[in-house]
Formats: C-alpha cells, sequence, structure tokens
C-alpha cells in the first residue's frame, strides 16, 4: 500500500485482492455516512446495510489500510486486561454489557467470515497465552479462574503441554483459549469490505474527510473530489485518525508493534513448531509473539517500530529470539517485515464518544480490535438504526481528553522497545 512495504508487509503480498472500488466524486446522499474502512467502520456498514439502510463509507486511503491491514491476526475474546477490570473500571453494568458482548466475541468474527465465504486462512485452534515468569503464571491463572467462572472454554496448560503445542520449552505454562483462532487480518478486512458491499453499501476509497459540518438539518463531509450529506455519522478511525477530529487520536498514546516473517519453512521443520496452528504471546511487559502463516511461514512480533535504529535492533532481536525458541530454524532468511501502532488508554478500554447530534464514535481497542472491531462495530449498527438506545450500548459516551504527555509517552515506547531489544552486555 502507497508502495511501502514496511506499512503491510506479508499480508499485503498475501491477501486475495480487494473488492473494486472508486474515489468519492460529485455529492452523494446516503442515510449513514462512516468514515474509517477497518474492522469498526466495515462491520458498521455491513450490519446497518444488511438493515436496508443506505450506507457510504469514506476510506482515506484503502480496506485495511489502518490496524485493520498490519495487525497480528490473533482473534482474542475480551480485551487486553483481565475481565474482571471491566466491571471495575466501568461499573457493573456496563462492565457487564461489554463483558457479554465480547467473551464470545471471535464465534461472531467466524461466523461472518463463514457466511460470506472469506479466504483469510481461518484457523480455529485457539491462542496460547505463554507465562513467561512465575509472575507470569500467577497471571494467566487468575484470568483462566476469570473466565472459567463465566463457563468459557480456557485451560492451563503445563510446560510440557506448551511445549508440545508450541515447539519452544522457553515458557512454564500458557493459558489455551478455545474461543480464539488465528487468520490474514487484511484478507478478512478486504472480505468485510465486499460483504458490505454485496449487501448494498458503497465503499468509497482515496477518499480521505477533510472537513464535516452540519447543513440544513443534516450532516456533511467533505473529501478533496465530492460530499456526502447524511443524517448520521460514524466514526470509526480508531489510532489512524487522520485530518478530522484529532481528539480521537489525541486521547490514545499510539504503540509501534513490529512482525517480522521467515520464508515458508521446510515441512520437517514446520511440523515441529506450532504444529495445530496456535498464535501465542507471552505475559512479558515486552511481550513476544509467534504464529505461521498458510505458506509455513513463521512470523514474530514484539513492541517495536521498523525506523530509524529501531529497524537494525529490532531485526537483530527478532534472529536471535527465533534462533533461542526455535534452534531448529539454523540461519533462516527472513521475507517481511513491517508495523503499525496501536492506540491505548490510561485504562486500557476503548471509549464512546457522541461528538454532535446522530454523530457517534467509537475508538482505543488497545491492540485488540479484531474481534471487538467487528462485535462493537455491529452494536453501533443496531444503535444507528434505532433498535438500541445511547443508553443501554456496551460503554457509557464520554468526552475525548488528551493522553497526559502523549508525545513523551509514544517516544518512549518506541525508545524503550529498542532498550528492550538490545543485544545483552
Ligand atoms: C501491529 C498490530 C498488531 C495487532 N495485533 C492484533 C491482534 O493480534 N489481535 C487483535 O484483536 N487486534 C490486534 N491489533 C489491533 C487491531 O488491529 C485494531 O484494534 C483494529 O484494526 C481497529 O479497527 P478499526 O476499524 O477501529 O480501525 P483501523 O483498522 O485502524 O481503521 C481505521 C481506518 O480509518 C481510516 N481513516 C482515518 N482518518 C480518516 C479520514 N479522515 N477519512 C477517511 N478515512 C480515515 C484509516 O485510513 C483506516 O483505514 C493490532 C494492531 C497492530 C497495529
Amino acid at each position: 500500500m502507497l508502495n511501502d512495504p514496511r506499512s503491510h508487509g506479508l499480508w499485503e503480498r498475501t491477501a486475495p485482492p480487494p473488492p473494486l472500488t472508486d474515489k468519492l466524486v460529485e455529492d452523494k446522499v446516503a442515510d449513514v455516512a462512516i468514515v474509517g474502512a477497518g474492522y469498526t467502520g466495515l462491520s458498521t456498514a455491513l450490519h446497518l446495510a444488511e438493515r436496508g439502510v443506505e450506507v457510504a463509507v469514506l476510506e482515506a486511503v484503502e480496506i485495511g489500510y489502518g490496524a485493520a491491514g498490519r495487525n497480528a491476526g490473533l482473534v482474542n475474546a475480551g480485551l487486553w486486561v483481565m475481565p474482571s477490570s471491566l466491571k471495575e473500571v466501568l461499573g457493573p453494568d456496563y462492565g457487564e454489557r461489554l463483558l457479554n458482548l465480547l467473551t464470545y466475541s471471535p464465534r461472531t468474527v467466524f461466523e461472518i467470515i463463514e457466511k460470506h465465504h472469506i479466504q483469510c486462512e481461518l484457523i480455529k485452534a485457539g491462542t496460547i497465552h505463554c507465562a513467561a515468569s512465575a509472575a507470569g503464571v500467577a497471571n494467566i491463572k487468575e484470568r483462566a479462574r476469570q473466565w472459567q467462572e463465566r463457563g468459557a472454554p480456557v485451560r492451563i496448560l503445563d510446560a510440557e503441554e506448551v511445549r508440545s503445542l508450541t515447539g519452544t520449552s522457553a515458557y512454564a505454562a500458557g493459558l489455551l483459549d478455545l474461543r480464539a483462532g488465528t487468520i490474514q487480518p487484511l484478507a478478512y478486512a478486504r472480505g468485510l469490505g465486499q460483504a458490505a458491499i454485496s449487501a448494498g453499501a458503497r465503499v468509497f476509497t482515496r477518499s480521505p474527510v477533510k472537513e464535516f459540518g452540519r447543513d440544513h438539518g443534516t450532516w456533511r463531509l467533505v473529501t478533496p473530489d465530492g460530499s456526502v450529506r447524511a443524517k448520521w455519522v460514524v466514526l470509526a478511525s480508531d489510532a489512524y485518525t487522520a485530518h478530522i477530529v484529532p481528539e480521537l487520536r489525541n486521547e490514545q498514546v499510539a504503540v509501534p508493534i513490529f512482525q517480522i516473517a521467515t520464508v515458508p519453512l521446510s515441512n520437517n521443520v514446520r511440523r515441529s513448531i506450532l504444529p495445530e496452528g496456535h498464535g501465542i504471546w507471552d505475559t512479558r511487559t515486552v511481550p513476544t509473539g509467534f504464529r505461521m502463516d498458510a505458506a509455513g511461514r513463521l512470523i514474530i512480533n514484539s513492541v517495536g517500530a521498523l525506523r530509524n535504529t529501531g529497524r537494525a535492533i529490532h531485526r537483530a532481536w527478532a534472529r536471535r529470539r527465533f534462533r533461542t525458541f526455535y534452534p531448529q530454524l539454523g540461519d533462516v532468511a527472513l521475507e517481511h517485515e513491517w508495523y503499525g501502532w496501536i492506540g491505548t488508554t490510561g485504562d486500557h478500554l476503548p471509549r464512546l464518544h457522541a461528538p454532535g447530534e446522530n454523530m457517534i464514535a467509537l475508538a482505543g481497542f488497545n491492540g485488540r480490535g479484531i474481534a471487538p472491531g467487528t462485535v462493537l462495530g455491529r452494536e453501533i449498527a443496531r444503535h444507528v438504526a434505532g433498535e438500541l438506545q445511547l443508553e443501554d450500548m456496551f460503554l457509557p459516551v464520554s468526552t475525548p481528553r488528551n493522553a497526559p504527555l502523549r508525545h513523551a509517552r509514544e517516544a518512549y515506547y518506541e525508545i524503550g522497545a529498542q532498550v528492550a531489544h538490545m543485544p545483552p552486555l
């Protein structure tokens, strides 16, 4: 995308082509205008179009240009924080509603993929949260306890079980979550886009919304070559928010995450690493994650931006990590490297805003947006369609607040990741 191999890397190379879309030209009218063609915007569009609502999605670049086309593709349940945090932060009503929606959220993603025949390398084997220390073991045990209390199919694996499912003996224990799975994330975004279009939504790409305002009781969103008038506006631009409503971006601290993929592995080596197709990540402060793609490339991920000094430091770290975790890889060639930004909030929960009449915004997925973006996008569609009142939604409506010391914290994460990934002295 935009001739930048470090933006969408492997995913752009192996995703099926995007649906044909046009740039917005001239002045159009719709019931609902949606800004952003990631999971949130496209899920909202799909579920509105299925209800017969006229939808126009306006995307600045291409479908999946934001985090949807760059991420690690682990379709996990819940959010990044412990299940109990939702009720602690949001109170019993909102906490329980959000938790109810997200406890089996991967199922919604899988159903959409299957219903619309989306070719996105779906594997429903589950994911494993691996414990890298005694504190990590305590953390995953508590998570397991909380999910099991809700009847979720999760269980603790001992070191030997983790070794047999991951191929590495680096971990003392793991939390196997059978609700979860892995996908090719850009392929899912493109398939979701196609599903929305087939249901009747119009998706305009290369159409950044540069300004908007009220005009005769409707919203008017203006792009460089056209405009859309709509009764409702949904802002689904998350951490990649550009040009408009800077408050949505400014309330999030952007943390970079990179991924590096090997060439396809030989069948012998491939069988010894993540043999059942689990995606894994660990409990370290600067976590390490691994997954395989359909062609047998092993992909590693961690915190960091592949730019400036970060590029060489993180690449060398990835080589060392591959070698220590999976010595059978030898001096394997690396084929793709790319990185993107997750938007984090102070309490690690997303935010729902209503910045104007008939305008709603959802942002701040904190690195857990595939299933939440899909499910909460559907809930936004229900609200816009009049089926769900604002006060019955999954989050209280809040006013965006600038993240304190945002620039300093963003620099801290980028530089801190380099320090963490330096070779030991
Ligand atoms: C490297 C990485 C790894 C991740 N790993 C995982 C993972 O394994 N599992 C998981 O669940 N989540 C993961 N995430 C998080 C997940 O990708 C995001 O939470 C999710 O993509 C958010 O979806 P979204 O639709 O809200 O926003 P995005 O996918 O970011 O889409 C927003 C879109 O809005 C567009 N836009 C912005 N401004 C405008 C404008 N003015 N006009 C028109 N369009 C505009 C952008 O171009 C963009 O396409 C990861 C993220 C990254 C970056």
